[in-house]
Parts: structure tokens; sequence; C-alpha cells
């Protein structure tokens, strides 16, 4: 508990807090992330091969095979007490923006309003061919119901992506540039839910230091940049972030 006191008297002090999530933050609405054991994501595939964009351009079925059952859980799932303790926070005037390694948009459908999808999103999917942008979920919808590659009906069929940063392929220039910005600007980073491994993601906590920000690490497993932080709290987000907000909002009123 005195980690949750002293988490929530860094948030009152500061002034421009940013929170950093990973595929952890998800994992409580039925989202496995990518390094849990036995979830199965990566078991008989090589994920430099299946979801690197050269994979994706060589072999788009074997992608769309993989990616069937993430995006069934995804479609489906709903923000859990992590996600909304954020939204939270930015009600009470605590967040200033989240940067989220996630592709499954539940900081939006929890209600964040400044986020910076880094990896992208599964809102839109283009065309690889002539560039059409579609709806993503209607196209993952398809993909449900007949497990076929997604094809575009603008042009001579070409090959429909979605909007995800895959293996091999840069970030979104603007997104990253923003993300950049507000790691600069922070007082205070809370990190959430990421293994800090997938760079140049796991850059911008150390960005944030650098400048002058505290950092707060909520995660399940140890991470490589514990050292560096003011707090580190080893439990499931859904369980600490609610906790910790309760406190802010108890000194608060
Ligand atoms: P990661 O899988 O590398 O690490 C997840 C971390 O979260 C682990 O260290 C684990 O200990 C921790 N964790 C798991 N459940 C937790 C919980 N309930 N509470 C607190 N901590 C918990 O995830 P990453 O660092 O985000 O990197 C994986 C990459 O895969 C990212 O690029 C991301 O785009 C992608 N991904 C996204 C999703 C998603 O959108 N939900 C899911 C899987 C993977």
């Amino acid at each position: 508990m005195e980690k949750i006191f002293r988490t929530a008297q860094l948030i009152q002090q500061s002034n421009y807090i940013v929170g950093f999530t990973g595929a952890g933050i998800s994992t409580d609405s039925g989202i496995p992330d990518f390094r849990s054991h036995d979830c199965g994501l990566w078991n008989n595939v090589d994920p430099l091969v299946v979801a690197s964009i050269y994979g994706f351009r060589r072999n788009p079925q074997a992608f769309y095979d993989w990616v069937r059952p993430l995006a069934e859980i995804t479609i489906n799932a709903a923000p859990n007490a992590a996600h909304l303790a954020f939204v939270q926070l930015e009600q009470i005037g605590k967040l200033s923006a989240i940067i989220t390694q996630n592709i499954d948009m539940l900081h939006t459908r929890a209600g964040n309003t400044n986020i910076f999808e880094l990896h992208g999103h599964l809102r839109q999917a283009t065309c690889l061919h002539c560039l059409e942008v579609y709806d993503g979920e209607i196209i993952l919808k398809q993909l449900l119901m007949n497990h076929q590659v997604p094809k575009c009906t603008a042009c001579d069929n070409g090959v429909l992506k979605p909007n995800v940063v895959l293996f091999g392929e840069q970030l979104p220039f603007r997104e990253l540039q923003a993300a950049q910005d507000a790691s600069r600007k922070c007082d205070l980073m809370i990190i959430v839910g990421s293994s800090l491994e997938v760079a140049p993601a796991s850059d911008l906590p150390v960005l944030a230091k650098r400048s002058g920000a505290k950092l707060i690490i909520i995660n399940l497993d140890p991470t490589p940049i514990d050292h560096l932080a003011e707090v580190v709290i080893h439990g499931r987000a859904a369980d600490v972030l609610p906790k910790i907000v309760k406190q802010v909002e108890l000194k608060i009123t």
C-alpha cells in the first residue's frame, strides 16, 4: 500500500502526466500479450516471418490465419478497470496523453482522448496496391466468417492490410513524433503492462527520464529499466491502477 500512496503523491505533484502502455494492460480484457507462455499466439509460427511485412507480402493467407483468433478476441473485448482508471485520471486533469503500443483500440473505447497509437490499430485496413482505406472492423468480421484474405474492391483485387505496424515497417511518423514530444515534456510517466523490449517504443520511457520525468512502472514481470523508476509495482494493472486513482481522488476532494 505504501507504493500506492507514493504513486498517488507523485501524481498530485505532477503537471504533465503521460501513460505509456503495452499488451499487459489488456490481458485482463482477455487479449493475450505476445510474451505470455501458453497463450498460443506464437506457437508454431516464427513472428519475424508471419508478422513481418515481408512475410505478409509473400503469404498474406498465413498472416490472416495467424491473426484471426486475436482479431476475434479483440473485436469482442471491452476495456477493463485499468483502462477506465486512465479515463478517470484524464477527467480529473491528471493525464495529458497516452502513448500505447497496443493495436486493440481499448483506450479509445474506454474514453481517453489524446492517444498516440505507436503500432497502429485495427480500425482501418489499407489496400497495398491502390491505398484505398477500409473500415478495419468490417474487414475483420468478414475474415472471421470466410477465412479469406481480404481483397480491395476499388482496384484489381489488391490485398488489404490492417493499419498495424508489422516487423520491418516504420512506425507512423507523426504518432512517433508526437509521442517523443510528450515524452520530453512530461514530468511523470506511468508505464503499464509492457516488457519494454520492443524498440523504438521502449526508448520513450528512457527519453522521458533523460528529459527530467519521474517514472512509475506497473508490470507483472521486471523490466530492463526498473532501476530508473521512482516506484515499481509488480502487480496486475486492473488491480493496481484503480487503487492509485482512488487515492489521488481522496486527496483532491
Ligand atoms: P509484451 O507482451 O512484450 O509484454 C507484456 C508485459 O505485460 C509483460 O512484461 C507482462 O509481465 C506484463 N503483463 C501481462 N499481464 C499484465 C497485467 N494484467 N498487469 C500488468 N502487467 C501485465 O508487450 P509489449 O511490451 O506491449 O510488446 C508487445 C508488442 O505486441 C507490442 O508492440 C504490441 O503492439 C503488440 N501486442 C499488442 C496487443 C494488444 O493490442 N492488446 C496484444 C499483444 C501484442
